[in-house]
């Protein structure tokens, strides 16, 4: 069986944005606005080199709340490939959960069982690539992803600064990662110790 090391996309591999006119912080609704975080390349590259599956699992909700569209996230997606294989690194999937319960597109208003906290994304990516998620890896910035990733046995890490903004609602949550860390890289440092090599 093979392992990977689950990713969310926003926050981890890329920069969140404001979007001033809306007054939120959110996805690139852009591919303009798709810009790498510091040190993404060189943490996959490693993930990969280590022999994991490097696996994107994101809820992409920009489409049902008409943000942007198909097409534009398509765009994303070949712009965020390209960027990590011009640093030699390389994604082996990207698994995304277009809906949302109160979508206005009627086609992904949906309570579906990919939207993270639920762990479907996880588990079809199981399916298509043989994983063992207990001995699997999960790397994001919301409470949300952690959950996910603990419904299934990964080992989770939470991407978050030093006063945690968010230790509260985990505490709320009765929520735990196994890691609090600053950035994607520290994440895959510690995981290439765990993993002894
Ligand atoms: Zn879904």
């Amino acid at each position: 069986m093979n392992r990977a090391v689950f990713l969310d996309r926003d926050g981890v591999i890329n920069k969140i944005i404001y979007h001033q006119e809306i007054g939120v912080l959110d996805t690139p609704f852009t591919p303009s606005q798709f810009e790498l975080l510091p040190q993404v390349g060189k943490s996959i590259r490693m993930i990969n080199s280590m022999g994991l599956k490097a696996i994107v699992v994101s809820n992409q909700p920009g489409i049902a709340k008409k943000h942007f569209d198909m097409v534009t996230l398509k765009a994303i997606d070949q712009k965020m490939h390209k960027a990590l294989s011009r640093q030699n690194a390389r994604l082996d999937a990207v698994y995304y959960c277009l809906h949302h319960p109160q979508a206005e597109k009627k086609e992904l208003k949906r309570r579906c069982k990919c939207r993270k906290p639920k762990p479907g994304l996880l588990t079809q990516a199981a399916k298509d690539f043989d994983l063992n998620l207990k001995k699997s890896y999960l790397i994001g910035d919301s409470v949300t992803d952690i959950q996910a990733g603990k419904a299934v046995g990964c080992t989770t890490f939470l991407i978050g600064n030093h006063k945690c903004d968010l230790c509260r609602l985990l505490s709320e949550k009765k929520v735990k990662p196994d890691f609090i860390v600053p950035n994607l890289y520290q994440a895959t440092k510690i995981i290439k110790k765990l993993k002894g090599g």
